[in-house]
């Protein structure tokens, strides 16, 4: 298997597994009990929050433990608009993670006004258009770090000198870059972030939520643990595992930084001149180095998964298809890019643990299936 959908979720890497296991298996005290085996899981605790704080130039007692990035997500967006009740306006994008577009939905069902940002044709946002649409009404600004889909990334750090200057909290959705860039939250100036642990190499289920020190805030689950910030007995062997898996994302960011888009670099150069009709969805360069958006002229992507996929090539497609017709990605369309593209566009997403002769090997299996499909001509989906 040759597996390229780290967008979507990553293998749990050995070193992180390890230090989870014991957790597991033999420490099940509960983190809130005040004898030893209880203190032993609270230090534990405390220790990944620091490694986790470590990988975003945070302090650990800004670090508040959730279930996943969504969590963290709807938190910081349903706090700022608890606390500022009268301000009904939030500003996010169009090319958002559905965890911030349904409860942006949501909340539009309840009488909010919300500001869908357009981005250009490669995918990147123009931050002046997020300094016009704040007003006085506005509860928050939302947006992406990097796309999930095109990995394209988004100007935090003046989009959130623009929200300082106005006065409005802002909140980041780092799930996708954590881990893959540097983040630094004192230099992006925004009040909330939010992280996942399953995509950068830790189990499913766990996620983080930083929230700048002295803000104001509002639990999403009221209780009294993580200070009273976000309630339920903690995920102990988790959270211990998110920490170790930010300790190594931080050790080896530059060195699998540079290993990882040596390898997307390859296979997309490969794919590029190799197959005619070929196109990169995204800006080039102001993207995540992990991630290729690529559509092919004359193809569907739900074919050429199942393809690829009997390859053993693990990939997604930027399209959905339910009940007999396709749905172009939201991101992808609202970059412009036709439907027909836009349907036949596939995402890869490499990994540290992915390698060159994989990349290349890939690249071979798109030339063919997408040759293979060519030939076959047009198909109606059933
Ligand atoms: N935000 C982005 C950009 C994502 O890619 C994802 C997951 O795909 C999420 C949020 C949601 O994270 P989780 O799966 O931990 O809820």
């Amino acid at each position: 298997m040759i597996y390229l959908d780290n967008n979507a979720t990553t293998a749990v890497a050995p070193e992180v597994l390890e230090a989870m296991v014991p957790w597991l298996r033999d420490e099940y005290g509960n983190p809130s009990s005040v004898y030893e085996s209880g203190r032993r899981a609270n230090a534990a605790i405390e220790s990944a929050r620091a490694s986790v704080a470590g990988l975003i130039g945070a302090s650990p007692e800004e670090i508040i433990f959730t279930s996943c990035g969504t969590e963290s997500i709807n938190t910081a967006i349903l706090s700022c608009a608890s606390m500022d009740p009268d301000r009904r306006h939030v500003v996010t994008s169009a090319v958002e993670h559905s965890a911030t577009i349904k409860l942006c939905e949501h909340l539009a069902r309840r009488g909010y006004e919300i500001t869908w940002l357009p981005v250009r044709a490669d995918g990147t946002l123009d931050p002046d258009l997020v300094a016009e649409s704040i007003t006085d009404e506005t509860a928050v600004v939302s947006l992406l770090l990097a796309n999930n889909e095109t990995g394209v990334l988004f100007p935090v750090e003046e989009i959130g000198r623009i929200a300082t200057e106005r006065k409005v909290p802002f909140h980041i959705d780092a799930v996708q870059a954590a881990g893959k860039v540097p983040v630094d939250v004192r230099a992006c100036g925004a009040h909330f972030l939010s992280l996942s642990g399953h995509k950068l190499h830790c189990p499913k289920g766990v996620g983080a939520l930083w929230v700048r020190n002295g803000l104001r805030y509002e639990p999403l689950l009221r209780g009294s643990q993580e200070n009273g910030r976000r309630g339920g007995t903690q995920n102990v062997a988790s959270i211990v595992a998110f920490g170790a898996a930010a300790a190594l994302a931080a050790e080896r960011l530059e060195e699998c930084g540079a290993r990882v888009r040596a390898m997307r670099d390859l296979f997309e150069s490969r794919v590029l001149s190799e197959v005619p009709g070929t196109t990169l969805n995204g800006h080039s360069a102001q993207r995540l180095p992990n991630t290729s958006n690529l559509s092919f002229e004359g193809i569907r992507s739900e074919e050429a998964l199942l393809l690829l996929g009997e390859r053993g090539i693990c990939v997604s497609a930027g399209s959905a298809c339910s009940s007999g017709s396709v749905h172009p990605s939201h991101v992808l369309r609202a970059m412009g890019v036709p439907n027909e593209l836009a349907g036949a566009s596939l995402r890869f997403s490499f990994g540290r643990m992915n390698s060159d002769s994989e990349a290349v090997a890939a690249a071979e299996a798109v030339r063919e299936v997408v040759g293979r499909l060519r030939e076959r001509g047009p198909r109606t989906v059933r």
